[in-house]
């Protein structure tokens, strides 16, 4: 572990509980970081991924960890962070025993953490889970692809953000570009699409990229030039890190609103956007839907989708109370985000009342 100090790591960044989980006989090596059970049981996916050492994937899980513990918070769910990685290959060291052994560690935690799909992991893989603990989600024929409700969201969202920065929240003749035509970046565009936006995209994979022209009549660019399209908003879905010195100086666009995780490359990138009057919907408030979904299945009575189509809409006034709370504290959205969340789990509520708009 080099020269991490984890307990001290822990102390300073609030975690509770880090396990170490190894089963000689399916080659399995996980961590499970327990943030915060403060509102809740703690729920946060399972990534594999291969770690080149045993620091970067305890630095990615408590990482992690935390970050599920603001976004649950966030959500009003009744629920804690945390986070598992498996070191591995998912492509070539996963096996049902694996993913059986996995959860055996997980039911040793007796329900503290909860875990679900995350990158390099897939509802096979909870299945598995699922045959020595209950203590797992996202499973299939339960809540689902997650990707149509995270979509939902970001749309709702982007609604927020439309309202706020032209006091009309109407999609007609507003233009759209979306970076990346994956799972959730195919489902925004056809609620953009029909709503009347006009749509520019990109993807690495041009097939996605055809398709999206032939389905919604959208513009396509290649995946540098989406930066500097003229557009009302750009949305992320593609990749963290998209919100840095290199790209901000080029964004022609009023709102910044989409899917992807970590899309500022540091906090401060928030207050860049902010100072060339580009208005950022924070990233674990907008794309909150899928955390929703999945956490609906864990509720009183099982997986109910009108619930969860409920809930996600009230991300439109998530945020919305995130854009108000900035400029009432003079604050960047990021911030308010994190202090929406912080607020919730001291157990008070943000003095900003929600707007609706
Ligand atoms: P995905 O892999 O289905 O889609 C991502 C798309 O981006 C792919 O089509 C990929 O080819 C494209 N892409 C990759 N690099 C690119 C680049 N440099 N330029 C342009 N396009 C590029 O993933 P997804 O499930 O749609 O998730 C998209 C983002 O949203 C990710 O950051 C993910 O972490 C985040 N997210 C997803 C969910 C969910 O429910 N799936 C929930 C919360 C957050």
């Amino acid at each position: 572990m080099g020269d991490m100090k984890t307990l001290a790591t822990m102390q300073a960044e609030g975690h509770e509980q880090v396990v170490f989980f190894c089963d000689r006989a399916t080659g399995l090596r996980a961590i499970v970081a327990i943030h915060s059970t403060r509102l809740g049981p703690a729920l946060g996916g399972c990534r594999m991924w291969p770690y080149r050492d045993e620091a970067e994937a305890l630095a990615d899980v408590l990482r992690l960890s935390k970050a599920m513990t603001y976004k649950n918070a966030a959500m009003d769910l009744p629920l804690g962070g945390g986070k598992a990685v498996i070191i591995g290959n998912p492509r070539q060291d996963k096996s049902p025993a694996l993913f059986e052994a996995f959860g055996r560690f997980i039911e040793r935690l007796g329900g503290a953490y909860i875990t679900a799909e995350d990158v390099g992991t897939s509802p096979d893989d909870m299945v598995a889970i699922s045959r020595m603990t209950t203590h797992v989600a996202g499973l299939p024929g339960k809540s689902g692809d997650p990707a149509p409700m995270t979509a939902l969201g970001v749309f709702n969202g982007i609604k927020a953000c439309l309202a706020h920065a032209f006091g009309d929240d109407n999609l007609r003749r507003r233009r759209v570009a979306v970076q990346g035509v994956g799972a959730v970046g195919w489902h925004l565009c056809t609620h953009l699409h029909r709503e009347g936006a006009e749509l520019v995209v990109t993807d690495v994979v041009q097939d996605r990229v055809h398709r999206a022209v032939a389905e919604f009549g959208a513009r396509a660019v290649s995946p540098e030039e989406i930066y500097s399209v003229e557009c009302d908003v750009f949305s992320p879905c593609a990749l963290g890190g998209t919100m840095n010195d290199d790209t901000i100086p080029r964004l022609r666009a009023r709102i910044v609103a989409g899917s992807a995780n970590n899309q500022l490359a540091e906090a401060r990138h928030a207050r860049e956007l902010q100072e060339r009057g580009i208005l950022y919907a924070p990233d674990f408030i907008i794309n909150g839907g899928g955390v929703i979904n999945v956490a609906n299945e864990l509720a009183p009575g099982g997986y109910d989708r009108e619930r969860a189509l409920r809930q996600v809409a009230g991300i439109r006034d998530k945020v919305a109370r995130a854009l108000a709370l900035a400029e009432e504290r003079g604050i960047t959205t990021h911030e308010a985000a994190l202090l929406m969340a912080e607020e919730r789990l001291q157990g008070q509520t943000a003095g900003v009342a929600a707007t609706g708009d």
